[in-house]
């Protein structure tokens, strides 16, 4: 007997046919003699339906109130599909975050999960009950409901694993697995047998779907092996682990962010320390930055350009007024027209050649490129947005020529 844990996402319990088909999923892996505990999102569009309503009632509402209101779309869930699991006649119990152990940190919107008491978990199991937690929430050390940000319910489960060392932890979606490149966009793209954390981890920073960097950075921490698999099909999915066989693909993922804003700095005094001061202020006001190019100084002055998230390009613009080194200095910013496209592959760390065949792609397609940069298993490039799907084509074109994995 092995203790499973299987999450369904927001699409995978949209709406009642699909509650029961979870139901029949879970029922089943039940039935083999298992203990399941199962961890669902909120049905379908409901959050982004939630947070429309607030905005309805206020533009600034508190933080707590939205974790408060946020909430209520995974309790739905858990009691519906328990409902579903009693209709096929099985033994469940739901349990909302805090009944499952949940404590978190006080930052409401994205908290962290400090610890999981598992007692209850453990006595529910013990009933040979099926036990369906509410992801994506838990409770503060003021007894107030927080949630973990959104797409939180992938780290609850992996949470849930890691916390009970289960013996499987499987994330079911709408899609197949992992693939190489978005499958809607590009019609060779193949779905991965298995992927690296540290692959993993970049892809869904990069802004792939599949799952929630905070729970694959919680995986590989505590070492639990992911299956990302389809709850609509009975398709075998993509095992997310330590290390791979690493076959011969050197380029395991291609995405494009267009979420992406380059800021320029023209005439920053030529003297040390002009780095500091300026990337030191945006990291003491939270902003991420990405990219990051100087040039060579001429005349005494030298230009800085990097990359932020489009959304904090306002934010950084209103630092960068605000610095006295600055002030005064001629900044050109651009949220609108680029796009950052990245390659990913653990294989590339010992394999000389990979950027250059990556450049030689993008020759051949005619784009240009901005700005470069790169880390032991990913290459990036930023770019004119029209031209990222042209992009991520080509660059999955050169190194995934023939559709097998
Ligand atoms: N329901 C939350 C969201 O939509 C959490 C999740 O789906 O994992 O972000
Ligand atoms: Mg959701």
């Amino acid at each position: 007997m092995a203790l499973i844990v299987q999450k369904f996402g927001g699409s995978s319990v949209a709406n009642a046919e699909r509650v029961m088909n979870v139901a029949r999923i879970v029922t089943e892996t039940y039935a083999k003699g298992n203990d399941v505990v199962v961890v669902v999102s909120a049905q379908g569009d409901t959050t982004d339906d939630l947070i429309a309503k607030a905005a309805e009632i206020s533009a600034k509402p508190s933080k707590r109130e939205m974790d408060q209101l946020l909430a209520a779309g995974e309790q739905i869930s858990i009691a519906l599909l328990s409902m579903a699991i009693e209709k096929l006649g099985f033994p469940v119990c739901s349990l909302l975050g805090w009944q499952a152990g949940f404590s978190t940190n006080s930052v409401y919107g994205s908290a962290r999960i400090k610890k999981i008491n598992t007692e209850r978990i453990k006595v529910e199991l013990s009933r040979k009950n099926i036990v369906v937690v509410a992801g994506f929430q838990g409770i503060n050390r003021y007894d107030d409901i927080t949630t973990l940000g959104r797409g939180g319910s992938d780290t609850s489960a992996v949470a849930i694993a890691a916390a009970m060392h289960a013996d499987r932890c499987q994330i079911f979606t709408d899609v197949e697995g992992v693939y190489t490149a978005d499958p809607r966009k590009v019609k060779n793209a193949v779905k991965l047998s298995e992927i690296t954390y540290d692959e993993m981890l970049e892809l869904a920073t990069l802004g792939a779907q599949v799952l929630n960097n905070r729970s694959v950075e919680m995986a590989k921490k505590y070492d639990v092996v992911l299956e990302v698999l389809s709850s609509m099909t009975n398709a075998p999915g993509t095992i997310v682990k330590e290390s791979v066989k690493m076959e011969k693909m050197l380029v395991r993922g291609v995405t494009k962010d267009v979420n992406v804003a380059r800021i320029s700095i023209i005439g920053v005094p030529n003297v040390p320390g002009i780095a500091y001061k300026i990337f030191g202020k945006l990291a003491a006001e939270n902003i991420n930055v990405d990219i990051i190019l100087q040039s060579v100084g001429r005349n005494d002055t030298k230009d800085i350009t990097f990359t932020v998230s489009a959304d904090n390009c306002e934010k950084t613009l209103e630092v960068l007024r605000g610095l006295e080194l600055t002030a005064g200095l001629k900044i050109e910013y651009d949220d609108q027209n680029v796009a950052k496209v990245s390659a990913v592959g653990a294989g590339m760390e010992t394999h000389p050649g990979v950027a250059a065949s990556m450049f030689k792609a993008l020759f051949e397609a005619d784009i240009n490129i901005q700005m470069i940069s790169t880390s032991e298993i990913k290459i990036s490039v930023l770019i004119d947005k029209a031209d990222a799907d042209k992009a991520v084509a080509a660059i999955h074109d050169a190194f995934i020529p023939d559709s097998k994995d």
